[in-house]
């Protein structure tokens, strides 16, 4: 029997990630930053922001929300993103775009990873690409790997059986690992299948519930579907239904059956809309797969981690098509976003969002109990969940499921450090007085190395985070004497 490294076992070396995008060296230097991430949180490994169009991940504070209190006071509203390293053209095949374009225009000549990677080199860190899944519409030739939706019409996500985006992400993989000293390679997915956008089962999905989600009928993806033997006639009969059944659910309307009878019925009159469902996350598990091969291919000692988006804590849907299990044998580590504190507002608005459709016969007090229960970890009841944020207990809970369940590598778990709160049902000030302190932020990481994790990656970007909220996480690293060298 395979004994997997005992994750309690000081002797080995624990991961402590920090995500931190370009911007943040630019405004602030990199001897300095890195300095700070060292003696603040006792970071010992960086997930640079490598390619990215998203002021999620690369970029400074979101507009609207505080400044941390370090680097420029300024909003960068017009980030463009892209690839903040140097782009190579030569690994990049028939990818259907110019590899060239994607090299992100915003700060000149810097090239992020040739200018961190020797320093954090020196002080004996790691260093990881950061890679999200995500182009804007209007980049140039883009259509061409773009996802349709049901009415023939592009929609800004990218298709995951598309060949052309499937070999632009091979080419990427194997440009950041030929050209730079890198570790490794996490890559960030936060997409579901057309049925669950449907219904909005996802965070702010009542705001994203327009029903022009039904992706993707690409001709890439009906052409598998057909080899599968999935009917498409079917699936778009039921799709139709679907939404007449979200529309319903959304202006309250009474269904003599009631919400939850009237989807099962619609379910088992129409499998094909679960197996359009499962369709996307295979193509998203052989996107994976491509991608890690090709980083093998250059560097067997890479590491191809994922990203396990924060949905996956809320949606009993999403978290079962993220078997972690599986996604651990074609993994080399699963970072899972654990974030206590957004993770309130945002588990809030999934529950008023399934609330108005598969769930619509269930008050939201009782329909967030029923969550809890069957995803397995507490916190406070709806509504006060919004102001409280998520505590300890869910931390602890769900980095012990994923311990217990990937059985092949080791989990990291996302730890909130001041990820602005987005929730247009709060006011500014509980906005920001929802902020994490940093006794909490110390809590989240005892309690997620309680549970066994071989580390954390510190989220989302240094650019959003307070120093002394950084300190939280090193207060909790020093106290547990972890191995972090
Ligand atoms: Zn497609």
């Amino acid at each position: 029997m395979l004994r997997r490294i005992a994750s309690t076992d000081d002797r080995v070396r624990k991961m402590i990630g920090i995500q931190l995008g370009a911007i943040s060296f630019l405004d602030e230097g990199v001897e300095q930053v890195l300095d700070i991430v060292q003696e603040r949180a006792s970071a010992n490994a960086l997930f640079l922001a490598t390619f990215s169009f998203s002021n999620g991940t690369a970029g400074r504070q979101l507009p609207g929300h505080p400044f941390p209190g370090h680097g420029k006071q300024e909003y960068d509203t017009d980030l463009r993103g892209g690839n903040f390293a140097r782009v190579h053209p030569q690994y990049y095949r028939d990818s259907g775009i110019d590899p060239g374009a994607t090299q992100a225009p915003d700060y000149d000549r810097f090239d992020l990873l040739a200018e961190v990677t020797p320093q954090a080199r020196n002080r004996g860190m790691g260093v990881f690409c950061l890679v999200q899944d995500q182009f804007p519409s209007n980049f140039p030739g883009i259509e061409k790997l773009q996802e349709h939706d049901f009415n023939g019409q592009r929609a800004e996500t990218l298709c995951k059986n598309n060949p052309y985006y499937r070999n632009f992400l091979a080419g990427l993989m194997e440009d950041l690992t030929r050209s730079y000293d890198i570790d490794g390679v996490m890559f960030v997915c936060e997409y579901q299948g057309a049925f669950s956008n449907t219904i909005g089962s996802r965070f702010r999905g009542k705001a994203r519930g327009k029903p022009g989600s039904r992706t993707c009928f690409c001709p890439f993806c009906k052409e598998k579907a057909k080899q599968q033997g999935i009917r498409l006639d079917r699936v778009q009969q039921g799709f139709l239904e679907l939404e007449k059944f979200v529309a319903a659910g959304r202006s309250r309307q009474v269904l003599p059956d009631g919400y939850y009878v009237s989807l099962w019925r619609l379910v088992l009159r129409y499998p094909e809309l679960l197996a359009w469902e499962h369709l996307f996350h295979t193509g998203v598990r052989e996107v994976y797969a491509i991608m890690r091969e090709r980083l093998k291919s250059v560097k067997q000692k890479a590491s191809f981690g994922l990203h396990v988006w924060h949905n996956a804590t809320m949606s009993p849907i999403y978290r079962a098509e993220q078997d972690l299990e599986e996604l651990s044998r074609t993994s080399d580590f699963l970072k899972l976003a654990l974030y206590h504190n957004c993770g309130g507002p945002r588990l809030a608005s999934y529950i008023e969002s399934v609330g108005e459709t598969m769930y619509g016969d269930i008050p939201p007090r009782e329909l967030l109990e029923f969550h809890y229960r069957v995803l397995d970890y507490t916190g406070t009841p709806y509504p006060a969940v919004r102001k409280t944020g998520l505590r300890a207990d869910y931390v602890y809970r769900e980095a012990k499921r994923g311990v217990d369940q990937a059985r092949s590598a080791p989990v990291y778990a996302g730890i909130d450090v001041d990820i602005p709160v987005e929730d247009a049902d709060l006011q500014k000030q509980d906005r920001d007085a929802a902020q994490s302190t940093r006794q909490e932020i110390r809590s989240a990481v005892r309690e997620a190395f309680r549970a066994g994790v071989q580390g954390i990656v510190i989220s989302r970007k240094y650019s959003e985070m307070r120093l002394e909220s950084l300190s939280g996480v090193g207060d909790a690293v020093k106290e547990l004497g972890l191995q972090i060298s």
